[in-house]
């Protein structure tokens, strides 16, 4: 009877930070969650291990070179094995699960994100890349097929908290605080010899390589601003970030009287993970509790953006629409690697970003397959960039 009312997660990107936690957060309410599908890119080693231990369903390796590995370790469980890019739609599209949680790194998220949404099925969003790229399309899709979108992404989670109870209510505007990340403070003249290792240390947040370095530069508050533009239905003027270095308050909205409502909490992922997992109820657990005697300072400034300039690029790309934002990404995603192997410098990872933004062809409509086209071109020149 109450395996019944279980409810069966897909975890696209088990392995990573937001997986893991995931994981963490279902095995603390095995009466409430199963897990049904987990997927990895190429760390066989912990996806097997996950599937030893929570026996799901089915599994996907993505990289088809560790297929033989992850289907012999898996032999005599009966889980299924699948690979390859492709696999990652054809198990979206199973029957058996309930809610996905997407946290796929990066555009590699969103045809299987897509997927689900065909299927019917509700999905947690960590995956923002998945609404920068293609925010109209999945919002879309997400309302003709009745799909819950529910956000994973601290700031996006606390909005959503703040407009429970209030869907009549006008939003003036919501304001996303970014903790500003390790180079807070810092001048383009520090920044131009910053390496990989600086990079990876958030003063706040323990998250994966390529979300920490956009972190670093603000281009992940940029990637929100657009992120928030699609799950909230807002204007891009309604849109506006500050930052909180504390990460205590996770963000705000403004209401046409004034009146502000802010979601707090100690920076940990596990909390809005949770969340998007038992909405619309909340379930007790024993996490650390914010202090506020303890809490001497909550302090709020404006960004940098003349240092950051990633945030003006998003900015730009949030205003203009079309294929913009999805160029953006694609070269983003292509400088950050870069950046992560050592081959170019922490400044150059915007230069590449505004050069791609210039160079690739702006259409104001694109459909599906100009975004799979503009991504693809953003990404080459990127590169041809990056090689010179
Ligand atoms: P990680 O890099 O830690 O994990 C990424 C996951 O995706 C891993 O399971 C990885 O597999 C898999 N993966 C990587 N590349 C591909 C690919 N090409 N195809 C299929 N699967 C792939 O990332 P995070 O968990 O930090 O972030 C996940 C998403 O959530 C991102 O979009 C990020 O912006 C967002 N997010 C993350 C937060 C955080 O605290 N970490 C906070 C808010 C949002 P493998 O391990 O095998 O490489
Ligand atoms: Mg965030």
């Amino acid at each position: 009877m109450a395996e019944s009312i279980k409810k069966k997660i897909a975890i696209f990107g088990s392995t990573g930070s937001i997986g893991t936690q995931a994981l963490e957060v279902i095995n603390a309410y095995p009466d409430l969650f199963e897990v049904e599908i987990l997927t990895a890119q190429t760390n066989d080693k912990l996806l097997v291990e996950q599937a030893l231990k929570y026996n799901p369903n089915a599994v996907v390796i993505g990289d088809e070179r560790k297929y033989e590995t992850v289907k012999s370790a898996l032999s005599s469980s009966g889980v299924k094995v699948f690979s390859g890019e492709a696999a990652l739609e054809e198990v979206a599209d199973f029957d058996t699960y309930d809610m996905m949680l997407a946290a796929i790194v990066g555009f590699a998220g969103l045809k299987p994100t897509l997927k689900a949404i065909e299927n019917g099925k509700a999905v947690a969003l960590a995956n923002k890349e998945t609404l920068v790229v293609a925010g109209d399309i999945v919002m879309q899709l997400a309302l003709a097929n009745r799909v819950p979108i529910i956000p994973v992404d601290s700031e996006h989670s606390a909005i959503f908290q703040c407009l429970v109870g209030e869907t009549r209510n006008k939003i003036e505007k919501i304001i996303l605080t970014a903790s500003g990340g390790p180079f807070l403070g810092k001048k383009p003249n520090f920044l131009v010899n910053v390496k990989r290792h600086h990079a990876l240390q958030h003063p706040n947040w323990n998250m994966g390589a390529k979300i920490t370095v956009d972190s670093a530069t603000l281009m992940n508050k940029g990637l929100e601003m657009i992120e928030a533009k699609w799950l909230f239905n807002l204007d891009p003027g309604q849109v506006e970030v500050i930052i909180h270095p504390q990460s205590i308050v996770h963000s705000m909205v403004q209401f046409e009287d004034g009146s502000v409502k802010a979601q707090m909490g100690l920076p940990d992922m596990k909390l809005p993970i949770q969340y998007a997992l038992t909405f619309p109820q909340r379930v007790q657990n024993n996490n650390p509790r914010i202090n506020f005697r303890k809490l001497d300072t909550l302090h709020f400034e404006e960004p940098d953006i003349k240092t950051f300039r990633n945030l003006s690029l998003a900015t730009l790309a949030l205003e203009k629409g079309g294929n913009l934002p999805c160029i953006l990404n694609a070269a983003n995603e292509i400088a950050v690697w870069a950046f992560l192997n050592n081959r170019i410098g922490f400044l150059d990872i915007t230069a590449v970003v505004e050069k791609a933004m210039q160079k690739i062809n702006y259409i104001e409509k694109p459909n599906l397959a100009d975004y799979f086209e503009s991504d693809g071109e953003a990404r080459n020149f990127a590169a041809s960039l990056i090689k010179m």
